[in-house]
């Protein structure tokens, strides 16, 4: 179907004013956070908008409508909310549309007995918890990109919060939802606290990135809101090593600190101004919840640190860490690195105990040996579990040749930490997604229940229209 046929043809279904298709609101919407696009974005690289147009329904009907027509004349869609992504997940086919949800917002019903909030896709996350505060209640799920993301994007890209060990990622949060498949057919998974009633079909939806159908509505969890009785301590660790084994301990003891966070010394002499030795990596605890079990945590907690070499740096790293740990979406759209000609970005993995410090030290050893022109790269453990937890790296390069190259040696940093982190067993993606520059990897992450996800798609979207290219290679 050409361009005019499918923006006409979902005018006539859905209002004018619901499909824009100017080559500044297709380029706006088609592109996400990743590292090399926001260079090609300041150095003025004027990347034609692919898509034939960006369709906003105002509700689960119009969404139905639209999915129907575009199922039926095999048009690629791109489901897409906030559009915070960092992993090129919205970007869009070539004369494909962009559904785009984030005008469906709003809160539905909010169930304190049942302690539920719902609300719709489009539903920015920080007016949500702003909205539940102010009546006693949090989501206890704090993204870094939480000014930023939405409902329907939140739940397909199975994020997780900054407070995750002890609230968890969406997947713990997540009760029910509203969601329509590729043909249009609207189906609801109702709120239940817990059922044995089959596999999970929420779990078709959280992580599925846009490819197995577009989320509509979601009931999440409530927490009771207690930020006064917050404890927090920080103590100084002569290496990772020994700081991933402190949190390992915290965990297998059996407390749940809301945060806890190691930072490389590389992080913590860009983060922390004052006394902390300069080879030192540094650990951030936050309690929160009823005050007694918040002291008891806290206590527990201290006597491990105790009994291990640490330095104890008191509460400042933890209130400096609380008050700054969200500004990189505030200046997100700043060219801070670009004008130094640099491309910095992230990517976070997970493995087990017995493999995450291998990992860490082989990316660190790696990079700079591969790549000559690598400014930086550092790590943190943000998110930690019984088993295991996440590095998160952070990275940044000099941009030798142009955008071309730029996107060449981004593949390139990927690649390593991608290969050193399956070659020990661990996870390639802990919580940003495949998108589509990791998809490459998924056959290797998922060994031979790889086919499962493939007859999933063939079972929910045999047309094969919803966002191609993310977590399937084919
Ligand atoms: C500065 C910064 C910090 C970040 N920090 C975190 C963090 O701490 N934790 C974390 O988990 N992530 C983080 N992210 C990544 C990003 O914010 C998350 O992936 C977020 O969940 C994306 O939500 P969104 O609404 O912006 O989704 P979008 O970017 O719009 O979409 C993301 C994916 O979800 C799909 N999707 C979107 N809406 C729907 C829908 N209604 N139905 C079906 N599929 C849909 C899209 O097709 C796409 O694959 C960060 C990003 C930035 C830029």
């Amino acid at each position: 179907m050409d361009k005019q046929a499918i923006v006409s043809g979902l005018q006539a279904l859905l209002g004018e004013d619901r499909v824009q298709d100017s080559p500044e609101i297709i380029r706006k919407a088609s592109t996400d956070y990743i590292g090399f696009r926001q260079y090609e974005r300041f150095d003025g690289k004027d990347w034609a908008p692919k898509a034939a147009c960006v369709v906003k329904p105002r509700g689960t009907e119009e969404v139905s409508r639209a999915l129907a027509f575009l199922n039926q004349n095999r048009v690629d869609t791109v489901p897409r909310t906030g559009g915070s992504s960092v992993t090129q997940s919205i970007e869009p086919e070539e004369g494909g549309v962009i559904l785009d949800g984030s005008e469906m917002n709003g809160i539905i019903a909010l169930n304190e007995q049942d302690m539920l909030v719902t609300a719709k896709c489009g539903t920015s996350l920080e007016y949500l918890e702003k909205y539940l505060n102010e009546r006693g209640f949090t989501t206890g799920h704090f993204p870094q990109s939480l000014s930023l993301a939405q409902l329907g994007g939140l739940i397909a890209t199975r994020s997780i919060g900054q407070f995750s060990t002890l609230y968890g990622g969406i997947e713990d949060l997540l009760v029910g939802l509203e969601a329509v498949l590729a043909d249009g057919e609207i189906i609801r998974i109702k709120n239940s606290p817990r059922r044995s009633v089959g596999p999970d079909l929420r779990h078709l939806f959280i992580g599925s990135e846009g490819m197995l159908g577009f989320i509509t509505e979601a009931t999440i969890k409530l927490f009771r809101y207690r930020p006064e009785t917050r404890w927090m301590r920080a103590w100084a660790v002569k290496d990772m090593s020994t700081g991933l084994d402190f949190i390992r301990e915290v965990m297998v003891e059996g407390y749940r600190p809301a945060v806890a966070r190691l930072h490389d010394a590389e992080e913590v002499q860009r983060m922390f101004s004052g006394s902390i030795p300069e080879d030192y990596s540094v650990i951030l605890f936050l309690a929160e919840g009823p005050a007694l079990i918040t002291a008891a945590t806290g206590q527990g907690i201290a006597e491990i640190a105790e009994r291990r070499q640490t330095i104890d740096l008191g509460t400042r790293p933890v209130e400096s860490w609380l008050k700054t740990r969200n500004d990189a979406c505030y200046h997100i759209d700043e060219p801070i690195y670009y004008r130094h000609g640099v491309v910095a970005d992230t990517c976070e993995i997970s493995a087990p105990w017995s493999g995450i410090a291998d990992i860490y030290e082989a990316v660190r050893e790696r990079l700079p040996r591969e790549m000559p022109n690598l400014v930086s790269v550092s790590g943190h453990s943000s998110h930690s579990y019984i088993q295991g937890t996440n590095i998160y790296f952070m990275f940044g390069f000099i941009v030798k040749d142009g955008t071309e190259s730029a996107r060449t040696d981004y593949m390139k940093a990927i690649s390593v930490i991608m290969e050193e982190t399956l070659k020990r067993g661990g996870s390639i993606a802990h919580h940003h997604g495949s998108g589509k520059y990791r998809t490459r990897w998924m056959p290797e992450e998922h060994g031979s229940s790889y086919s499962l996800l493939r007859k999933l798609k063939e079972a929910l979207d045999p047309n094969r229209i919803l966002n191609k290219g993310v977590l399937l290679t084919d």
